[in-house]
């Protein structure tokens, strides 16, 4: 796909959870169907999808079909099975590129990645066993973190080791999985950037996020962050430096620790951010809708914010609030559409916005 995608052809997205339903309700704003592949039934992004197919990663008929349809791919959660990629790539582009899924699925390639850039990480040992991790503790000390290499999320597969005496309890919480050991890093705060490329090369990037997690899940994210100036321009070169070593099409979130001796890459999401919600109400062109820009070949749209907002996840119980944030002013609703809350399950968001101070 080289030229720019005409208003009526359709997107693919795989996964159909809120990301999903978001980057869909974007779409449509432009004019472009969206068609999403998700193996669970009753998927949120089915409710504002022009089309759904319900079918595993690995029904090679589904993903056919579903290739054929569609003038480009996408998706919202970068753990896709590699197979169902591999075919998917010899029917029709996908956007981000293989590379940028390779290396945010595995914390292993992610690290080595980001360091080879001459990015920061915390200090960290791949761990496979408990003598490497007997290994890895020598290496890096205490406090520290044992993370699964693959497939972690929201503080999912993660364990704490204040005391060496940790360290079996934190192996066994990897069930045999590799993984990987961190430093604990004494972080000033969390921020996280919000950036995209263009299939021009174009990259721009949302000003930075404040970051507050709750149990490994965000919790709030502010904008404008406590940074510098020098910092907010540190973070943003940060995420320039990734869109432009992976060749990235779309938008990229950027999980950074601030520290006294600056800016720590936590880790990247080859798509669009839970940090990155507050975009919907403090800028023109907001996340959901620079990703489709991207991805459709479009010039990337203006990300400039025009106010200050607060970004807050209704996560499990939270959702009952609804009835009352509906009557505050200033708040605005975004409900995801699942059924019952269930504790730490995302159900919506809010954006409490206010004119740029
Ligand atoms: P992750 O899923 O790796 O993004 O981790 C979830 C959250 O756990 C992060 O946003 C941090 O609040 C915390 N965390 C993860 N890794 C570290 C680390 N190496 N040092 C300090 N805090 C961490």
């Amino acid at each position: 796909m080289t030229d720019p995608l005409a208003p009526g052809a359709t997107i693919g997205i795989l996964g159909g959870g809120q990301l999903g339903r978001m980057l869909s309700v974007a779409a449509s704003r432009l004019g472009f169907r969206c068609h999403v592949y998700e193996p669970g039934a009753n998927p949120p992004a089915g409710d504002v999808a022009h089309a759904v197919t319900t079918a595993a990663y690995e029904d090679e008929a589904a993903l056919r079909a579903f290739a054929a349809g569609v003038d480009v791919i996408t998706y919202e959660f970068e753990n896709i099975p590699t197979a169902a990629l591999d075919l998917l790539e010899t029917l029709r582009p996908i956007r981000p590129g293989r590379r940028a899924l390779a290396v945010s699925q595995d914390r292993v390639a992610e690290k080595s990645f980001l360091n080879g850039l001459g990015l920061a990480t915390a200090p960290w040992a791949p761990v496979d066993d408990a003598a490497g991790l007997a290994a890895a503790l020598a290496a890096i000390g205490t406090p520290a973190i044992l993370k699964t290499n693959r497939l972690g999320y929201d503080g999912k597969g993660q364990a704490r080791i204040l005391a060496p005496e940790d360290a079996p309890a934190a192996l066994a919480a990897m069930a045999g999985q590799p993984a990987v050991l961190e430093g604990f890093v004494p972080f000033s705060a969390e921020v996280s950037v919000i950036a995209a490329r263009g299939a021009d090369g174009q990259v721009a990037a949302f000003d930075p996020g404040e970051n507050v997690h709750q149990a490994g899940i965000l919790r709030t994210t502010t904008v404008p962050a406590r940074l510098s100036a020098r910092q907010r321009t540190d973070a943003v070169l940060i995420a320039a430096r990734i869109l432009n070593a992976l060749d990235y099409v779309g938008v990229l979130g950027v999980e950074l620790f601030v520290t006294p001796q600056g800016l720590l890459v936590n880790e990247i999401a080859p798509r669009v951010h839970n940090s990155g919600h507050w975009t919907q109400q403090g800028c023109a062109v907001d996340q959901f809708e620079q990703h489709i820009r991207a991805v459709a070949g479009w010039p990337l749209g203006d990300g400039s914010r025009h106010s200050d907002v607060v970004m807050e996840n209704l996560i499990g119980d939270d959702v009952h609030r609804v009835p009352d944030l509906a009557r505050e002013s200033g708040v605005a609703i975004h409900l995801y559409g699942k059924g019952a809350p269930r504790p730490g399950r995302k159900m919506g968001h809010i954006n409490r916005v206010k004119p740029r101070a």
